[in-house]
């Protein structure tokens, strides 16, 4: 099946209320192309280096999402022409990010990153350490960030129900941010989770957000030098 097969065959079965971020991690500018010609305008890419040339050679109404682990070093460079990064995990990095986007004039959509997964391999915040974040005067005086919701990633592994409920534990999450945080904002309503082979189940739970990106491209090489 080709590229615009398999996106198409995806982004019909989507309900309306959730987005396709199709993600292109280490695939050629013309596999972007081909889902750009198809219609899709949202691309995820996990390295800063990797995501800042393809912007570069690619049209300029693409959004590109930041779905990786963002070092603070690489902030600088991202935040001139991301749309929205995926996976804030502490307050160190979203001041990084407001300093930036205060320089270059911008106000950057960020996502607080969860550890849901019972995986210990996996980055993310604690409901615990989110709340510490936002109720920091740190955050509270950051003018150059917005944060629109919630990013989490599963467990890999067959076990539906425990899929299920890793990301029905980000859907509370959200649903309690939302409430003591953010009751009146509308803008924080994202909940990014569900990836080719999880997107389904995620979907159920209430993602708005799916990162889909070995099913639209096929499958990675790792093994090709970057
Ligand atoms: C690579 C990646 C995806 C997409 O994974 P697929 O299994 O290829 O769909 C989604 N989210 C994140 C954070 C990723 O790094």
């Amino acid at each position: 099946m080709s590229i615009t097969e398999n996106i198409e065959k995806i982004a019909n079965t989507l309900p309306a209320h959730v987005r396709l971020i199709a993600v292109s991690k280490t695939k050629p500018v013309e596999a972007i192309e081909e889902a750009y010609r198809w219609g899709q305008r949202a691309f995820g890419e996990n390295k800063v280096q990797e995501l800042v040339k393809k912007q570069g050679l690619l049209p300029k109404d693409i959004e590109w999402h930041l779905i990786g682990h963002l070092q603070t070093n690489k902030v600088k460079e991202v935040v001139p022409v991301v749309t929205l990064i995926h996976a804030v995990d502490s307050l160190k990095l979203l001041s990084v990010i407001n300093r930036e986007a205060n320089r270059v004039g911008r106000i950057i959509d960020c996502l607080l990153q969860f550890h849901i997964a019972e995986e210990s391999t996996k980055f993310g915040l604690s409901e615990a350490e989110a709340i510490q974040l936002l109720e920091s005067d740190i955050y509270r005086e950051m003018q150059y960030i917005r944060i629109t919701g919630v990013m989490g990633m599963a467990t890999y592994t067959e076990d539906e129900g425990q899929i299920r409920r890793e990301f029905h534990r980000l859907r509370e999450i959200y649903e309690k941010l939302k409430r003591d945080y953010f009751p009146t904002e509308v803008s924080f309503r994202e909940i990014s989770m569900g990836m080719s082979g999880d997107y389904p189940i995620a979907i159920e739970e209430g993602s708005t957000m799916v990162r889909i990106g070995s099913s639209i491209f096929g499958e990675r090489d790792y093994n090709k030098p970057e």
